[in-house]
């Protein structure tokens, strides 16, 4: 059975711990076929700062060492997480011409620089006012991201929630911004790009459900399922689950990226 991680971090990524060759490991450990390294490269820092350029001399290195330790065994491929790279349409074309790049996830971690441009994960979320303002700056910048093309697909469109659900226990209803989405999914559609189902470790599932029924609606076929892992114990988390529930949906490929391009491997 195809069973593909394209969500997964290195040492390569700030918050990375371990080298690309022993995420490979992991994935091999875990069953995996293939295995996507999609280390960040934000536009904004955690506080909200504009970052240095970025630098592939690390990620092309270790990509390597890892394809000669592991390639004969697992389809491993080289993308990147994306954030913000609307900001700066210029400097996102020149990391983006990356010959050796095969898959790009378009990400917003920060809030927009009218409101700060910090990062979701280090706001207080101790009112309800506090999560749905966040909310309202995330999914319009989510928007102006689906209208860039510096994506392949979009990136955890529920992302800031997963803090919300953490030690503030604030219930958060997405749905009311089922239109905000609505509209960045079939924008995404319409200018070819698709969407990411990620499991956050396998922390989050069935959070999933309203969002690909909104996306086939939409029209939307290309989906790519990752997990988030920043070491390699939670690679592949969720994984299976998550094909099993696309099928329920309706859907029937998963897509797997070469060279930017989409192969869609039939779920079975
Ligand atoms: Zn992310
Ligand atoms: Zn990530």
């Amino acid at each position: 059975m195809f069973l593909a991680d394209h969500h997964t971090h290195s040492i390569c990524s700030p918050d990375g711990f371990v080298p690309m060759v022993d995420m490979a490991k992991g994935a091999h450990q875990a069953g995996l076929s293939a295995l996507c390294l999609t280390d960040h490269c934000d536009f904004l820092s955690l506080a909200g700062e504009r970052t240095p350029d970025y630098d592939w001399e690390a990620p092309l290195l270790q990509f390597e060492e890892m394809q000669h330790a592991w390639g004969s065994k697992l389809d491993l491929t080289l993308g990147l997480e994306f954030g913000v790279g609307f900001l700066d349409e210029q400097a996102a074309k020149r990391v983006l011409a990356q010959p050796a790049l095969d898959f790009v996830i378009g990400s917003v971690h920060n809030l927009s620089g009218k409101a700060g441009g910090q990062d979701f994960y280090c706001l207080d979320y101790s009112t309800e006012a506090d999560c749905y303002r966040a909310l309202d700056d995330y999914f319009a910048s989510m928007l102006r991201l689906a209208r860039s093309d510096c994506y392949d697909v979009l990136g955890h469109i529920i992302y800031p929630v997963r803090y919300m659900k953490g030690s503030y226990q604030t219930p958060i209803h997405i749905l009311r911004y089922t239109d905000e989405m609505r509209t960045i999914l079939r924008t995404a559609v319409e200018r070819g790009h698709g969407m990411e189902v990620n499991t956050w470790k396998g922390q989050t599932l069935s959070e999933w459900i309203p969002i690909l029924k909104l996306y086939r609606e939409c029209g939307g076929e290309i989906i790519t399922v990752g997990s988030d892992a920043h070491t390699p114990e939670p690679i592949g988390a969720g994984i299976r689950e998550t094909y099993a529930m696309l099928q329920d949906l309706g859907f029937r490929y998963v897509a797997n990226y070469h060279g930017r391009r989409p192969d869609f491997i039939k779920l079975s």
